[in-house]
């Protein structure tokens, strides 16, 4: 059994089974059964399976929210995950069959031939998912792959998985999707073994996983699609308009306590607005509450997983012995057992310091001076990660010129946010932050599908 602590309480109070290898076999052998009908269907019949789905998990939301505050420890964010599930899959009800439609015949270069195109699911979608959005991320992938004809099996954290229980009772409710969407419990071990049963990965979470889970991958000569973490910069030119900019950022990098994969976690500001952008901010932060003692008292939740807690602490403590000044915030807090951090701005930081250099997956903004937009764009671009960053100037275009100069693979202008509301355009993780083609944007169901050409003499 695997023991789950609550991150309220810090006390275990949930515990599961973990998937056996005799339980992974038989998910696989009969998810690929049923797929070679359901990638038969025509994508309209998939599309009306998935939308009763959506009902099912409508009529089940009380009880999946209830699951998902026990596994989270969080109130606001479980409202937005469920937003997330239903943006998902009305987004892809909408556009998934335009994008598998192919073309029947084209006349070849060759004079003699004609081309038909094909375009095959691969039958098994593995997907492995981290605990920071429990649900979103693991439907965010599932539900395309689905509708391109492929079945999935999704292995969710085991740090949260309250939620699987409900979420499975309403797949369930739609026979033809239980046939075709599974999903076990397990840690790392589980996910591991899933890898050696599947035609495809796609895996949320860290960097060091995603390295074991791509090299796996490599010997079995299947995709994998990685989305990993980072550690967004955000650069605040001269000009640019300071309340909005501290107004984004005081939301942008503590939302969810800062547990976001695209949340801005390093500042630099122009050394002449420095003083004021620092006090503007530190304002701001320190409106947000803890959310303590209910999940809805306040914006700042607790710490989810006990590990990210250690990294929090040791972050902080590098970064004060190398002289940060602590402008608000700092300490961690264990209130009624669990951990929680209050915003925290860090002054007098600099890139030999932690806080700088690695995720800290936490509600802290360390805020570095420079002095010419070189300086600047060098600072966000010396990272081994490219998720995501933020530009703020007078204007758009001139935020636009910087913009476009930064290692990342999607850059919000004049707001720290965008980068993770928007899932309408295409766009790629760079460096460590990711591997293999866009998770966004109409096109990225293509991932599930193979090309394959009939050639006609
Ligand atoms: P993690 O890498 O520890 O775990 C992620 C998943 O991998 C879990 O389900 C875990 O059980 C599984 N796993 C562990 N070892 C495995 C192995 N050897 N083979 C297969 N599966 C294995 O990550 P986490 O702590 O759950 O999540 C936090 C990380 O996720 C952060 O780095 C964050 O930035 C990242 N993240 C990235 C995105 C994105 O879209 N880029 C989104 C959310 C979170």
């Amino acid at each position: 059994m695997i023991q789950v602590r609550n991150p309220r309480t810090g006390r275990d109070d949930y515990q599961f089974a973990p998937a056996t290898e005799a339980d992974l076999d038989a998910h696989a052998a009969s998810l690929r059964e049923a797929q070679r009908d359901w990638a038969a269907l025509p994508v309209e019949a998939r599309v009306a399976v998935l939308r009763r789905w959506g009902d099912a998990v409508e009529a089940a939301s009380g009880a999946l929210i209830e699951a998902l505050i026990h596994d989270t420890g969080r109130f606001g964010e479980t409202h937005a995950e469920m937003n997330l599930f239903r943006g998902t899959l009305a987004r892809w009800l909408r556009d998934a069959p335009a994008q598998l439609a192919t073309f029947d015949e084209r006349a070849s270069a060759v004079e003699t031939i004609k081309l038909a195109g094909q375009l095959v699911p691969y039958p098994l979608v593995g997907v492995i998912s981290p605990w920071n959005f429990p649900l979103g991320l693991s439907v965010i992938d599932a539900i395309p792959a689905l509708l391109a004809g492929s079945a999935v099996l999704v292995k969710p954290s085991e740090v949260t998985p309250r939620f699987v229980e409900p979420l499975i009772a309403t797949i369930n409710q739609v026979p033809e999707l239980a046939a075709v969407l599974r999903y076990v419990l397990g840690d790392g071990k589980v996910g591991a073994a899933l890898i050696e049963r599947v035609d495809m990965v796609v895996f949320t979470g860290s960097v060091a996983t995603g390295r074991n889970v791509g090299e796996a991958c490599a010997r079995n000569f299947i995709p994998a699609f990685l989305e990993l973490g980072g550690k967004d910069p955000a650069i605040i030119l001269p000009g640019a308009d300071l309340d909005r900019a501290t107004s984004a950022l005081a939301w942008g990098a503590t939302a969810n306590a800062g547990q976001a994969c695209q949340s801005i976690e390093r500042i630099y500001v122009h050394r002449s607005l420095h003083d004021r952008f620092v006090t503007q901010l530190a304002d701001k932060l320190r409106r947000l509450k803890l959310a303590f003692p209910k999940p809805n008292d306040g914006e700042i939740g607790p710490v989810i997983f006990a590990r990210q807690a250690e990294i929090l602490r040791a972050q902080l403590d590098d970064a004060k012995a190398k002289g940060a000044v602590v402008v608000t915030g700092g300490e961690l807090q264990v209130l009624e057992g669990g951990t929680y951090l209050l915003p925290t701005l860090l002054t007098k930081v600099d890139h030999t310091m932690l806080v700088m250099t690695e995720e800290t997956f936490g509600p802290i903004l360390p805020v570095m001076a420079f002095d010419t937009v070189e300086q600047a764009v060098a600072l966000a671009n010396d990272s081994v990660y490219g998720l995501s960053a933020a530009v703020f100037a007078a204007s758009e275009q001139e935020a636009e010129l910087v913009a476009r100069r930064l290692d990342a693979g999607a850059v919000s202008i004049n707001d720290a946010t965008l980068t993770a509301v928007v899932s309408d355009g295409e766009k790629m993780s760079f460096k460590l932050s990711g591997l293999g083609g866009s998770r966004m944007g109409p096109t990225s169901i293509r991932r599930f599908l193979r090309q394959k050409l009939l050639i006609k003499s």
